[in-house]
């Protein structure tokens, strides 16, 4: 067993309206299981995030989907890292696969998101992962490699420590394909050892790495026995209130 903290963290994307995002948190923040036992997020619609953190009790935090790098300016549409920092939301998906593969997210914009999640003091959850393609041609290490090297280049120590990475196969989302806690377990790894020969060892040791990609209640537990898996971002199964409590059971 190592010594990194589990982090489960619920990514709803484009999903419910006002009034079921708010149904939810009430229903759910005074059910999650302690802070010591587990890292509980919903990174929820930023539209929503204001008034989901003012519920989010002493066990659950709120995440945003997305964020710009830039502090402020003429950036219409955007969202700065202070601004979500300002209404108390803990953490930041960067560089998940819909926005690399549909909003234009690039290895080298992913890098200045993670730089800017820190510097206004937002953990951020950095999204990598492999086509089904590249599962195939035997690349799944090389992608990731690439993905994670740029992603975190130039963070200090104590910012890569304090990074959470999202291991997630692209055919893996929203599938019902998993990989197996094995592969699952190997890439991350892998990760790991990429982390460790660019940031040290300390770093490596530190650094939590999800695994994300169709996990459901019922295969969390699995994927959480594995000694490299330290947590897991969820989308569809962490959309139903019971659902996602049962994610917290591993
Ligand atoms: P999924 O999504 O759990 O619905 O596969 C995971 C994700 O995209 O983060």
């Amino acid at each position: 067993m190592s010594n990194r903290k589990p982090i489960i963290a619920g990514n709803w994307k484009m999903n419910k309206n006002y009034q079921e995002a708010l149904e939810f948190i009430q229903a759910v923040a005074a059910k999650v299981p302690s802070k010591d036992k587990v890292e509980t997020a919903i990174c929820a619609p930023a539209l929503y995030l204001k008034d989901m953190v003012k519920e989010e009790g002493s066990n659950l935090r709120i995440g945003a989907q997305n964020v710009h790098f830039e502090a402020n300016g003429a950036f219409t549409g955007e969202i700065a890292p202070a601004m979500l920092q300002d209404l108390g939301v803990t953490y930041v998906v960067i560089g998940h696969s819909e926005r690399r593969e549909m909003f234009c997210e690039t290895d080298e914009s992913v890098n200045k998101k993670t730089h800017a999640a820190h510097a206004a003091g937002l953990v951020p959850i950095v999204c990598c992962g492999e086509s089904l393609e590249q599962r195939e041609n035997g690349t799944t290490n090389q992608v990731v490699d690439a993905q994670i090297k740029r992603a975190l280049e130039g963070l200090s120590l104590e910012q890569v420590k304090n990074t959470v990475i999202a291991y997630e196969p692209i055919w893996a989302i929203g599938t019902g394909l998993t990989a197996t806690d094995e592969q699952a377990n190997e890439t991350i790894g892998y990760i790991r050892s990429v982390v460790g020969r660019e940031h040290g060892q300390e770093a490596a040791d530190a650094v939590r790495i999800q695994y994300g990609g169709s996990v459901k209640p019922s295969t969390v537990a699995g994927l959480m026995a594995q000694p490299e898996i330290d947590g897991a971002l969820v989308g569809g199964a962490s959309l139903d209130a019971e659902s996602f409590l049962g994610l917290l059971e591993f």
